[in-house]
């Protein structure tokens, strides 16, 4: 075990954080406000090697380890203060590129990882519905074999990327009998027959990436776009992505949380009532130091799952789930608390830390609500 983080490895944290800092933070607000899509900016995003982060280099990657990952994702969002384009990232590089590179054919990877990582296509996950979100697997959308082609009927639900993505990882009941055990995923792009992008979600947070429905009615998906296995789309796609989401793509909240550190620390000390900065009370400080705790905790829990990728291991569920609780309660907490201690101007956009709150909010509830997790938790313990 070395917990040591190399100088180059450093350079890279802090390479995303200054790159964010000049080219995200500095439009978060607007963006926010107007709930607003920049393709220029993912573009510079991808030329910074960011969007193509852990690919190989032979598909246009930055040929990153999963810990690197972790770390450009974190310096990113630290810099950025924008869980939203985190998210977005996460959507496209992790739960659509990574089941590519991981489980696709030598075409399927060669036709849609380099314009990924180029920028010029966003890729989006469909797995929830309107009716099945924690219980995933019982979702409704199916596919059907017609000679060399699958047809697609039924529709998907809170699809981040939705509304700009090119082409779609798609989870579709190929054979109902088998439940879980019979469902498949397919590559399907937005310029298929019967594709279509639904209405779009309004939200409370997470503002800078765009959210809507995705239908497929009689949508035509030739059989090449496959994705793995048939009937291995929950048991295998699914277990696949975990521990990916639960480190490379959990890292951007640990960002956060490192982001509204800074904002309070600074505020701390220049915010001065009873004669003294802020700081110096006890109250204050004592919330400060939880801060600290909680994302070095986080930091720690996010930074094993993503070293057991890298070990070439599967990351235990439950390390995981342990991992997804912890980060994603530590960044609502924090953002919570950050605008205690920023007072007044806390409860205003200017700095930030509102924003982080209602971003951080989807944390608990999407990939797995920490109810969900906690069960799965408590049924590792309990040993059942
Ligand atoms: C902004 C946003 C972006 C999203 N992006 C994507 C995306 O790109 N792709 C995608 O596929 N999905 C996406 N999702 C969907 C997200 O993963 C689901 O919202 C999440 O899985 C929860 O499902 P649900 O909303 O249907 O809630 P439900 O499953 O209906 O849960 C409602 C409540 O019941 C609790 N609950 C449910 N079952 C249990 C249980 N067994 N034990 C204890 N408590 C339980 C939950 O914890 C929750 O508190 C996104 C959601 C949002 C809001």
């Amino acid at each position: 075990m070395d917990f040591r983080i190399s100088e180059q490895q450093q350079s890279l944290y802090n390479g995303a954080k200054a790159f964010a800092e000049r080219e995200v933070f500095t439009t978060v607000l607007e963006r926010d406000k107007h709930e607003r899509w920049d393709d220029a900016l993912w573009k510079k995003m991808a030329d910074a090697g960011l969007i193509g982060a852990p690919f190989p280099e032979e598909y246009g990657g930055t040929g990153l380890t999963a810990m690197e990952t972790c770390l450009v994702q974190e310096g990113f969002t630290h810099g950025g203060h924008d869980g939203g384009l985190s998210m977005a990232w996460g959507a496209s590089t992790i739960l659509c590129g990574v089941p590519i590179w991981k489980l696709g054919t030598e075409d399927q990877k060669q036709k849609y990882l380099p314009k990924m990582c180029s920028g010029e296509w966003v890729g989006a996950f469909c797995l929830s519905e309107a009716g099945s979100g924690s219980d995933a697997a019982s979702m409704k959308t199916k596919a059907v074999k017609d000679g060399n082609r699958w047809i697609l009927n039924g529709s998907k639900m809170w699809i981040t990327n939705g509304p700009i993505a090119n082409h779609f990882i798609v989870t579709a009941v190929t054979d109902p009998e088998a439940k879980a055990f019979g469902i498949s995923t397919f590559i399907v792009d937005r310029d298929f027959p019967g594709f279509k992008v639904g209405q779009h979600i309004d939200k409370m947070g997470m503002n800078t990436s765009r959210t809507s429905e995705i239908l497929f009615e009689d949508c035509e998906v030739p059989e090449e776009n496959l994705l793995g296995d048939i009937n291995s789309g929950f048991v295998v796609t699914a277990k696949l992505i975990l521990g990916w989401e639960r480190s490379t793509m959990l890292a951007g909240a640990l960002g956060g949380q490192r982001a509204n550190l800074d904002v309070v620390c600074r505020y701390a000390n220049e915010r001065v009532q009873f004669n003294r900065p802020i700081a110096k009370f006890q109250a204050v400080r004592h919330m400060i130091a939880d801060m600290k705790i909680r994302y070095e905790i986080g930091r720690n829990l996010i930074y094993r799952v993503a070293w057991q990728l890298d070990s070439g291991d599967d990351p235990p569920l439950i390390d995981a789930a342990i991992a997804k609780v912890q980060v994603s309660e530590a960044a609502q907490k924090t953002a919570r608390d950050a605008i205690q201690i920023l007072g007044g101007v806390g409860y205003t956009k200017e700095y930030h830390v509102e924003r982080s709150l209602r971003d951080a909010i989807l944390t608990t509830i999407g990939a797995g609500s920490s109810e969900i997790q906690r069960g799965i938790i408590a049924r590792s313990v309990l040993d059942i």
